[in-house]
């Protein structure tokens, strides 16, 4: 298994739209950090296993659907750290196991199918408690790695990364954007592509998680968020989607740039800036887009 790879990779992207705009886009490749626990979700897991680990509890639960990138992140790190861990899976079982959870399974993890009413209950004391008796003192981590541990790693993945005028990254629950706004300058700021229909509910969801990540003492880099926005038009038709003229562009944008990526998040992100860069909405800035990871899905 290879390192964990920290700083990761910046890598300029050259084009002529960005040329003519006056744009300097580069992309910053968390994809690259490990060839198993990578993207943000290395970043969310972090602290919630440093935690399970100080509180001696030695198995993580978890939940996710079928393909989620959170759940094969947490098999390989449960299997390198020594969790044992157990994955609550969305759905009914499907055999032969998909590519993701053929490779959690690999990795040691104990799947659950639970059924999507049930699924829907996950945040619900009664749940948990059921959990509790059924499996005995775990480290519970939500779906996602959404919670103030998760937000708490995202604060660090532009620890070591100055400079840049707007960070753009896909948005799936918001935390990541939430944590990393929390570890920048009032110059600078992060605009979120959701890849959920709708995605303008994230607005309520992101400032509430602000609100209870400086209410708690969690450490901050600073303590008051950048200027942040949500551009919710780029979802292809909601969360995992695909359209043929989004797959050709990822398809044409690995040419042209060597850079892969994944149809459900980044994709839909870097389509959505180059649009916007065509469109004249960037001008004159420096963009660092965040690869979040995710290419285990395709
Ligand atoms: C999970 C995930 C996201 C979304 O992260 P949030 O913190 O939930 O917004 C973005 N990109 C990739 C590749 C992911 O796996």
């Amino acid at each position: 298994m290879s390192a964990i790879f920290f700083p990761p990779l910046i890598q300029q992207i050259n084009s002529e739209i960005c040329a003519n705009a006056d744009v300097k886009l580069f992309g910053l490749r968390l994809d690259l950090m490990h060839s198993q626990i990578n993207g943000n979700k290395w970043f969310k897991l972090k602290y919630n296993l440093v935690e399970a680990k100080e509180r001696k509890l030695t198995t993580i639960l978890t939940f996710g659907g079928a393909y989620s990138n959170h759940i094969y992140a947490t098999a390989a790190a449960g299997n390198l750290f020594g969790f044992r861990t157990i994955g609550l899976i969305r759905g009914e079982e499907n055999i032969p196991l998909n590519p993701t959870l053929e490779f959690a399974v690999a990795q040691g993890m104990q799947l659950i199918y639970i059924d999507r009413q049930t699924y829907k209950k996950r945040h619900t004391e009664e749940l948990q408690n059921q959990l509790k008796q059924r499996f005995g003192e775990v480290f519970m981590i939500p779906e996602g790695g959404c919670n103030l541990n998760g937000m708490r790693g995202c604060t660090e993945i532009l620890q070591t990364v100055k400079g840049f005028d707007t960070i753009c990254l896909a948005c799936g629950t918001g935390t990541t954007l939430a944590g990393m706004t929390l570890s920048l300058n009032q110059e600078q700021k992060v605009i979120g592509f959701p890849v959920l229909k709708g995605g303008d509910f994230l607005y309520e969801d992101i400032n509430n998680l602000l609100t209870n990540y400086l209410a708690s003492d969690l450490p901050t880099p600073v303590n008051f968020p950048a200027p942040w926005q949500l551009v919710s038009d780029y979802h292809f038709g909601g969360y995992a989607k695909v359209t043929n003229k989004l797959k050709l562009f990822c398809q044409d944008f690995q040419e042209q740039h060597d850079i892969p990526l994944d149809y459900v998040y980044t994709g839909k992100m870097f389509y959505g800036v180059m649009d916007l860069i065509a469109k004249g909405f960037f001008k004159s800035e420096s963009l660092l887009l965040i690869h979040t990871g995710g290419l285990q899905g395709n």
